[in-house]
């Protein structure tokens, strides 16, 4: 029989009726610890009443007028996003992938504009992840992702990560841009060493070519400051943000220098919901948390403990967990032994984590966790680690 849900997921045969704080509970009161935050989604926990109260007073408001009018809540998100990033001017969408596109397409635009139309092409790196739709699969070039899909959209070249060389040679008088998430999320949680970013920064200075971060997953607080790139002191000319921008809404964000989207002029690009006043109310009210002073330090002093633990525990049992790395609250450790078993024993102890590439294990708990929540994950992850010793 066919399922009324197409079966593109292997879903674990949960189901939740409500969450507060940190906290999932199924229809019969069974009480989740959520590590994962539906992937970096709902990074203030959730039902958190600021939020709750923007979306309600809203919803009595007025939903949607679409993009034919002004939105006072999207310029305010937007003139927020501008005075707390690189950025001059925003483009709103519903997702990821739409604000990878966007990106791409402010890219193609800009050389467009210069009289350049031939420089089209973008440089990804092996383990990237933009996507899933046909143009930000081809970015991420994964096999997996592509298979049965093509032919994969042109204008995408990989190269290793780390490697100047490989990057520079790739570099040809086609190339618009090069894409970066700055930690890699579903390639396993793997920070990019800042000293690459200045070597795609000078490289693409030299040549011409803009930088376009991938910020989907590690923007908005979730590595201890409102972007990651913060942490290397390196801007790009554009960036993709999503997930954690609606706290559970489904927004995405496309922001660029005023340089990068001098092309991005009336009817080169649309949303039909992009930045309606519903999901732009809850953007700014995840904006008001996390603009608050000392909101980012208490991320960080938070993760600090948190990664302590996990360092413990993986000193007392290394045949089954490797090494964590990240950076703030994104963490990802590598497994010994299959880490989907470890997701699952996780999950059958109640704690909540995401799986990712290279064995990994994700933690990407809410940024307001307190030290009974840490405790709590911990001693779920020592028993994983006993019940699965080899
Ligand atoms: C989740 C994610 C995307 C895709 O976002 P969607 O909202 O699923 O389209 C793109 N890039 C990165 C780094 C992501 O983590």
């Amino acid at each position: 029989m066919t399922a009324s849900v197409m079966p593109t997921y292997a879903r674990a045969d949960l189901v939740f009726e409500r969450g507060e704080g940190p906290y999932l509970y199924t229809a019969d009161g069974e009480r989740y610890l959520d590590f994962g935050c539906g992937i970096a989604v709902t990074s203030l926990g959730h039902a958190h009443p600021h939020l709750v109260e923007a979306l309600k007073g809203q919803a009595d408001r007025l939903w949607h007028t679409s993009n034919l009018y002004r939105i006072e809540g999207q310029e305010r998100l937007a003139r927020r996003l501008v005075a707390d990033s690189f950025a001059d001017t925003v483009f709103f969408g519903n997702s990821g992938a739409e604000a990878i596109e966007c990106a791409l397409k402010t890219a193609r635009r800009y050389h467009f504009a210069n009289g350049e139309p031939e420089r089209f092409r973008t440089i990804t790196f092996t383990g990237a992840f933009h996507g899933r739709t046909l143009a930000t699969i081809a970015a991420g070039g994964q096999a997996k992702h592509l298979e049965g899909f093509g032919p994969a959209a042109d204008g995408f070249d990989q190269v290793p990560l780390h490697d100047s060389n490989a990057l520079r040679a790739a570099i040809t008088g086609e190339t618009a841009a090069i894409l970066i998430e700055p930690v890699l999320g579903e390639g396993g949680i793997y920070p990019v060493d800042p000293e690459f970013l200045k070597a795609i920064r000078a490289a693409a200075d030299e040549f011409g070519l803009l930088v376009i971060y991938d910020e989907i997953q590690c923007g908005m607080g979730r590595t201890g400051k409102l972007f990651a790139y913060e942490w290397s002191g390196v801007a790009p000319d554009i960036m993709a943000v999503a997930k954690a921008l609606g706290g559970g809404m489904p927004i995405g964000a496309c922001l660029a220098t005023e340089k990068a989207a001098s092309g991005m002029v009336a009817g080169t690009h649309g949303s039909t919901f992009g930045g309606n006043p519903l999901a732009t109310a809850v953007g700014n009210a995840v904006l008001d948390v996390m603009e608050e002073p000392g909101f980012m330090e208490g991320v960080q002093q938070r993760a600090k403990r948190l990664r302590k633990r996990i360092e413990q525990t993986i000193a007392k049992h290394p045949d089954v967990l490797e090494e964590v790395r990240g950076l703030g609250m994104m963490l990802g450790i590598k497994a010994v032994v299959p880490a989907g078993d470890l997701v699952a024993a996780m999950r059958d102890r109640h704690v909540l984590v995401v799986p990712a590439g290279d064995n990994v294990m994700r933690f990407l708990p809410p940024l307001v966790i307190d030290d009974s929540h840490i405790d709590e994950a911990i001693a779920a992850l020592e028993d994983a680690c006993v019940a699965l010793k080899p």
